[in-house]
């Protein structure tokens, strides 16, 4: 069928029947009604609907957009490099973007984390720490160290490898089997801490683990600085010093996947700065272009180089490193530093807790967790016990009604249940105060009448 790709009526007949959205239940969109939500531009903190509608990003669409959405400099940057050299591999031959970038990356890393392995996004990022990690141990004759353990409901990406990492079942069954050796321990969720756990019993959990495996067989620990599957789960005090203290104790690689937590969204370029622990292996990816074009990359310390200072490592992407990303980075750290993003992000930080501590008083509000501009709201049916949902109410609750809700309202936000139910925000790092006030309203007027509705339903 002809489609009038300007015509946006067409555009939506044409997604039902060609597009296969990611995560997405299409079946949704084809009843009576069901209109794909169409985004065609975006500005600062705001994204535009087909309808002309504008809609506050306090999600940095997928934790990615972290300097705003619109910025000219950022496509003048990817068309100077496309005019000047389009593409080039990092097989066998090097090119002058990727070498500044890495270099910048080196510098900007903690410790002596000074090596950049480029990829396309997060999930091949996870999957070359998982490699390296491997390959570090084989090059020095222990080999027999291939299992990596990582955390319940924690999301690493859909590979095979980083799928494997990941702790939510529902994302692998259909996949099984999964990598051998993946294994996982308790997240740290403190508002569901079980009945005689103590806050160090979630480090103790990986020492118990590696001990279980058999510390011989063990290769890495992979953990997000802040967990977001689950709803921001913070770490308790004293937290990643312990676990770093295991890992050497084991001989075991500290890998920190930060696909999310870098690029100011806690407050610092990387995550474990902000809380203040040294892995071996930094994982990242969406905010490293602000996602103006797809990026990821590997960041290792010079111990995990050593081994192939002289010897090849087998493995790499043809797109690792591309030029025009490398250059979009460039300038997306130069926005970054030259605008005091950091900064702000750091003074939203206590005004983004307030406005959602603010909303405790609707008895939907179990739990307000995060840090820097990264938060989580959980929603439960009862906050003295904490209780749940009914599977029909988290349903209805969710897809039903907030997701669909909370955007006709005017922002955008996630509702996720892949744990327990939450409503994750992680504005852009441009940010203002009155962003907050408009979040916070459209929250308030929508989470009360959300609780209404469910009282009738009862
Ligand atoms: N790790 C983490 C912590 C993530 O949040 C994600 C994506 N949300 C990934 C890995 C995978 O990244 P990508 O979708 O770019 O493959």
């Amino acid at each position: 069928m002809a489609w009038d790709m300007d015509n946006m009526d067409d555009l939506q007949l044409a997604a039902r029947e060609h597009l296969w959205m990611h995560f997405t239940r299409m079946g949704n969109y084809s009843k009576e009604g069901g209109e794909i939500p169409m985004i065609v531009r975006g500005e600062g903190a705001w994204l535009i609907d087909s309808h002309g509608d504008r809609k506050l990003d306090c999600l940095s669409t997928l934790f990615c957009v972290n300097i705003g959405h619109g910025r000219h400099e950022m496509a003048e940057a990817a068309a100077e490099q496309m005019k000047e050299l389009e593409f080039c591999t990092l097989w066998s031959y090097a090119h002058p973007r990727a070498v500044q970038l890495a270099s910048q990356l080196a510098q900007l890393a903690p410790g002596d984390i000074n090596r950049a392995f480029f990829t396309s996004g997060g999930a091949e990022a996870v999957e070359s720490a998982i490699k390296l990690a491997r390959a570090y141990h084989y090059a020095r004759g222990d080999g027999k160290r291939i299992k990596i353990i990582a955390r319940e409901l924690a999301y690493h990406g859909t590979t095979m490898g980083a799928l494997s990492l990941t702790g939510l079942p529902g994302l692998k069954v259909p996949f099984e089997p999964s990598m051998p050796g993946a294994c996982h321990v308790p997240n740290t969720n403190l508002y569901r801490m079980p009945p005689g756990m103590r806050e160090e019993g979630y480090a103790q959990a990986i020492e118990d683990r590696i001990l279980f495996e058999g510390p011989d067989s063990v290769a890495a620990v992979i953990l997000e600085p802040v967990q977001n599957a689950g709803g921001c789960f913070l770490p308790p005090d004293g937290y990643f010093d312990r676990v770093r203290e295991i890992c050497d104790q084991y001989g075991v690689l500290l890998i920190s996947d930060e696909t999310i937590c870098a690029w100011g969204r806690l407050g610092e370029i990387f995550g474990c700065q902000r809380l203040g622990y040294q892995p071996d292996i930094i994982t990242t990816a969406k905010g490293i272009t602000s996602s103006y074009i797809p990026m990821g990359v590997m960041l290792a310390s010079e111990k995990l180089y050593e081994p192939f200072r002289e010897a090849m490592l087998p493995h790499g992407f043809t797109f690792g490193g591309h030029p025009v990303a490398s250059a979009v980075a460039l300038k997306n750290l130069q926005i970054i530093e030259e605008e005091g993003l950091l900064e702000n992000a750091r003074r939203r930080e206590p005004e983004m807790k307030h406005a959602l501590e603010s909303l405790r008083d609707i008895p939907l509000v179990g739990d307000v967790r995060g840090l820097g501009l990264f938060w989580a709201i959980e929603l439960v049916s009862d906050q003295e016990s904490k209780a749940g949902f009914t599977p029909e109410q988290q349903e209805w609750l969710l897809r039903g009604f907030l997701s669909e809700e909370l955007y006709k309202r005017g922002i955008i936000c996630r509702a996720d249940d892949r744990g327990d139910p939450v409503i994750q925000l992680a504005p852009p790092l441009v940010f203002t105060p009155e962003d907050i006030g408009f979040m916070k309203s459209v929250l308030r007027s929508t989470l009360e009448d959300a609780w209404q509705e469910l009282q009738k339903r009862r």
